[in-house]
């Protein structure tokens, strides 16, 4: 059993001893990096590649999915670099997403493709509520100062979005747009795997709020400061002998009909 950190945009490591794996799997082969930590294999994977080379919409986000699988990973906390869409939420803030609405629009979403019978995934709870408490329990040790919960927004990209359609999101209860974490959230429940999605705000989103006044230096280094104490929290996390499947329902999302 084994946990793993999937790294947004600015996030391509972890310190530590590690060494690196390629995991082949029928989507496509998955380099990662393990890294031992407290004597636990802890799995690093760059969600866009080493040195961000995959747009978006081009990432084979089921090869990364079932390549944690199949290197036996039950939890996963994945970092996304987000725009706000949500007046309360700054650049420079954390968020922890609570649900996500899908506005993707070519990539491959599933698992199931009818190879064994139709199969349906329960969305009543997204992002594994054991998870994100134990985020908002440990983020108090390291200094994490997480501003709420949220809704992801994910659009297809790579593309920035409108302002018209910023407005809409806006209206429509959304909080951050991201262009990642859909798929990426849903084939973790197929799998039935325990994932959260840790949001870093880098920015606001289109025609949303005037950025004129805003101190970007300062904004940056909050950022790189917060990469390293969100991966210290998740880290310490992982290290907790009581993290386990027991308490949520992740492992039984997928229905058969
Ligand atoms: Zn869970």
């Amino acid at each position: 059993m084994r946990r793993a950190i999937i790294g947004g945009t600015g996030v391509y490591g972890v310190e530590g001893d590690s060494r690196q794996e390629t995991v082949v799997t029928e989507y496509g082969a998955v380099e990662v990096d393990i890294l031992t930590y407290k004597g636990q294999e802890i799995v690093f994977l760059a969600r866009h590649g080493k040195g961000h080379s995959v747009p978006p919409h081009l990432i084979n986000y089921r090869a990364n999915m079932m390549a944690l699988k199949q290197l036996e990973v039950t939890h996963v906390y994945a970092t996304c670099a987000v725009g706000s869409c949500n007046k309360e939420y700054a650049p420079g803030d954390i968020v922890v997403m609570r649900d996500f609405m899908d506005f993707t629009k070519v990539r491959p979403i599933t698992f199931y493709e009818g190879q064994d019978g139709v199969k349906h995934t329960d969305m009543s709870e997204p992002y594994c509520h054991d998870m994100v408490e134990r985020f908002y329990k440990e983020s108090i040790k390291h200094n994490v100062k997480i501003k709420g919960n949220a809704v992801y927004v994910c659009t297809e990209g790579p593309r920035f979005e409108t302002a018209a359609e910023i407005d809409f999101y806006h209206r429509n209860k959304g909080d951050v747009v991201g262009m990642t974490n859909v798929p990426e959230v849903v084939l973790a429940k197929e799998l039935g795997l325990c994932y959260s999605a840790i949001g870093i705000i880098t920015n606001y989103c289109t025609g949303f709020m005037s950025e004129e006044e805003m101190d970007h230096e300062g904004i940056m280094e909050a950022m790189a400061d917060n990469k390293e104490r969100i991966t210290g929290c998740v880290l310490d996390i992982f290290s907790d002998a009581s993290l386990n499947q027991e308490s949520c329902r992740c492992k039984h999302a997928v229905m058969n009909l």
